[in-house]
């Protein structure tokens, strides 16, 4: 072993799901959109002026910044941008959790969290959901560093009330409390409605799930202003120039285009409803998900058996190892023809499987 070698940050890399390349494949693992960005995303790249690129892009994000301020009637010095809401999350853990007390988040939530925790070396406590993979509030009545949970949660895709994530609000005062809203546009009220009353609520949303362009890395936070600026000053005392120059013009055309976002995610909620439908019919159980993505167990054929006969005919979901999680699929929700050879296929393996008792 050479000297230097113990001097090597060790840590065990986030796996993301496949992304496998082909024309027949139905991609249903990683909660991406299946319809494509606003059409005015496409005119403004047609439209880009390449020579733009030479330049650096503007360090405060100004038009996408004041973009978001507007549509979501905020001030624009609440608003943060980042690359992707990962980058967003992660400014907020160097920003926020910095507490000899550990910070707090359930035991089955996007697994980042426990990722940067480690990374950022912040002491971290994770808290059971319930059987029904509910997040319970009084789990947040205890003393801790800060608090953060998705809403709608993932992998489950449970959401939690206005009223609860309140809750969680007001007995958390002492500390910055950040809801993870990535797929809140697919069902549930923002948290964005309690920013008035809690100068410590952080919400963190992004461009990948419900606006169609998780290739563009473009995430973002709400908040009072002074939150915002302590984010700002971390940023800006490493990396000013986070937000490339495509991602703030074409960020900017995806959220003038609300009939087009109304339209396209309304789709994905119609498919969803009739996808519940279909899986119970096929034999599955799953929480009753208000995001883009079900999160299914088959009461008789074991979860990772379905993947893998899903897999081979290049239909990909995503399977979690790991207590409790190990017995559910989660399903993206993908256009309704692709749902449909995704049922088509089921209702013939799973019959085959169920005939041939062999487990
Ligand atoms: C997808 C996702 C994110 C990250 O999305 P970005 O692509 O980085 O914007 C954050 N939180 C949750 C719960 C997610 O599912």
């Amino acid at each position: 072993m050479k000297a230097w070698e113990k001097n090597i940050r060790r840590v065990v890399p986030y796996v993301p799901g496949d992304q496998p390349a082909g024309d027949r494949l139905i991609k249903l693992n990683t909660n991406e959109n299946p319809y494509p960005p606003a059409p005015g995303v496409r005119r403004a790249l047609g439209e880009m002026d390449y020579d733009r690129l030479r330049k650096y892009p503007d360090p405060a994000a100004s038009v996408l910044t004041e973009c978001l301020a507007g549509y979501y009637g905020v001030d624009k010095n609440q608003v943060f941008v980042g690359v992707g809401s990962d980058d967003v999350l992660a400014m907020a853990f160097l920003t926020f959790f910095n507490s000899e007390k550990p910070i707090l988040f359930p035991d089955i939530s996007y697994s980042f969290y426990k990722v940067w925790a480690e990374l950022f070396r912040i002491p971290y406590e994770m808290t059971a959901l319930d059987e029904a993979f509910l997040i319970c509030p009084e789990d947040y009545y205890r003393e801790n560093g800060g608090v953060i949970f998705p809403n709608p949660n993932a992998p489950t895709g449970l959401l939690l009330g206005l009223e609860q994530v309140e809750d969680i609000l007001k007995h958390n005062q002492d500390v910055i409390v950040i809801v993870d809203e990535a797929y809140i546009d697919f069902g549930g009220r923002s948290a964005l409605a309690l920013l008035n009353r809690y100068e410590n609520l952080l919400v963190v949303q992004t461009f990948s799930k419900a606006r169609s362009m998780a290739g563009m890395r473009i995430g973002f936070a709400i908040g009072a202003s002074g939150l915002i600026k302590a984010m700002n000053d971390v940023k800006y005392s490493y990396n000013s120039y986070t937000m490339n120059m495509p991602s703030l013009v074409l960020g900017e055309e995806a959220v003038r285009d609300e009939t087009y976002f109304r339209e396209t995610v309304g789709k994905i909620v119609n498919t969803r409803e009739q996808a519940k439908k279909r899986l119970r019919l096929l034999g599955f159980s799953f929480p009753d998900s208000m995001s883009n993505f079900i999160f299914a167990k088959h009461e008789k054929v074991p979860a990772v058996r379905i993947f893998q006969a899903l897999k081979d005919q290049q239909i990909y979901v995503r399977h979690f190892a790991g207590p409790r999680v190990e017995d559910y699929l989660r399903i993206t929700i993908g256009t309704d023809e692709e749902m449909e050879v995704l049922y088509d296929f089921l209702e013939g393996y799973l019959r085959g499987e169920i005939s041939g008792k062999c487990f």
